[in-house]
């Protein structure tokens, strides 16, 4: 049972495996639903396909599953595999040639960036590697040397700095080091919906971590989704997705160390090369599952001042912000959505119109 007491109800952001609680209070109907656990990028993703005959919702997981495996071994940022070779590459000076898959999800993360005005930037691996991040396990309490974090973010890896030649790719600047991570997750339950929906599930919820896409609905009802509380055990509230919709959540709760009494959060300032302080999580409700992780992060960069411009520049309208002082921000695309906790929300939440986007968004093609 969820804190809320929701059914079918998925919490959303960072709670690990978070919980689907299906059918409580009909225990006397068969579960209509199948389950899988499965495994992409550290994280466990939930999968429940509603619905479908047994033989071809296990078929479909199989394939899901087996698609994580190879977007595990070709995207990750630290472990042995073709993110790696073409790593190994750049530093090098040379250029390495990717699958057309890693080619197309590098050139849409170059746009994304772009349109971040540079807050999303995947080419930022070598500082996420220094601030201790690409380790399974959190890193613990040690500071980098701040002389060593200035002369690498002086050095500005940037995905513009990106050379596209078909699927050969190199970079104009060898300290551009790609962790896909911050849109990784997105991009790769996009390619599993897509895939589900080939193999003829039409209902279906893919769930890593808090970060949800859906597909179709559960019978009569939508997929019902709670954003964590980030200060307390439980959520602030729930929204019902549509077919197709997908909920991000970037939190500096996630994956952090304490150093001082401070938190040094996983999310990176690609300009500073500090990690982001004073925002603990963003919330993105969109029908792109890599462009909502993406926002989700870029926004969290942003900061409480900046945020509307960049989602505006994003193409995103729907999201929750929440600052580390507790104040709740949200657009109305968001609020008209989501769904106060039991009791209501901890704090009154406060409604940002969205800007017209920048002539800066206008970031020009490959
Ligand atoms: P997310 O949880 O989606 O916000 O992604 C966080 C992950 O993205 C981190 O663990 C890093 O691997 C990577 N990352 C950190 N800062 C950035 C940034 N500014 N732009 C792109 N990726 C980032
Ligand atoms: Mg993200």
């Amino acid at each position: 049972m969820t804190p809320l007491g929701l059914r079918r109800t998925v919490i959303a952001g960072g709670l690990g495996i978070a919980l689907l609680c299906f059918g409580a209070g009909r225990a006397a109907q068969p579960d209509p639903d199948h389950h899988e656990t499965l495994y992409v990028f550290g994280t466990l993703v939930e999968l429940v396909i509603h619905g479908a005959e047994d033989s071809a919702a296990r078929e479909a997981s199989a394939e899901v599953g087996a698609l994580f495996q190879t977007l595990h071994r070709d995207w990750h940022a630290w472990e042995a595999g073709e993110l790696g070779e073409l790593n190994a590459a750049i530093a090098e000076g040379g250029a390495f040639r990717t699958d057309a898959r890693l080619a197309d999800l590098l050139r849409e993360g170059a746009a994304l960036s772009c349109l971040s005005g540079g807050r999303f930037d995947p080419a930022i691996g070598a500082l996420v590697a220094l601030w201790g991040f690409h380790e399974d396990s959190p890193p613990e309490g040690e500071m980098p040397d701040a002389a060593a974090v200035a002369a690498l973010a002086a050095r500005a890896p940037r995905m513009s700095d990106l050379r596209f030649d078909g699927d050969t790719v190199g970079s104009v600047n060898p300290a551009v080091q790609l962790d896909l991570g911050g849109y990784a997750k997105g991009a790769a339950l996009d390619l599993a919906g897509a895939l589900l929906q080939a193999r003829g599930i039409g209902d279906a919820v893919l769930n890593a971590g808090g970060d949800v896409n859906v597909i179709g609905s559960h019978g009569d009802r939508a997929w019902r989704v709670a954003i964590r509380d980030p200060f307390v055990w439980g959520a602030v509230g729930a929204i019902s997705l549509a077919p197709g919709e997908v909920l991000y959540t970037s939190g500096n709760y996630e994956r952090f160390f304490e150093h001082d009494g401070a938190r040094f959060a996983h999310i990176i300032d690609p300009r500073s090369g500090w990690p982001v302080q004073e925002i603990v999580s963003v919330s993105v409700l969109d029908t792109d599952g890599s462009r909502a992780d993406a926002a989700a992060t870029a926004l969290s960069v942003a900061g409480r001042h900046e945020w509307p411009q960049v989602a505006a520049d994003m193409g995103v309208d729907s999201v929750l912000m929440i600052a580390d002082d507790g104040t709740m921000l949200a657009t109305p695309a968001m609020i008209a959505r989501l769904e106060p906790a039991a009791g209501g929300f901890p704090q009154a939440v406060e409604i940002v119109q969205l800007p017209p986007p920048s002539a800066g968004a206008r970031c020009a093609e490959d």
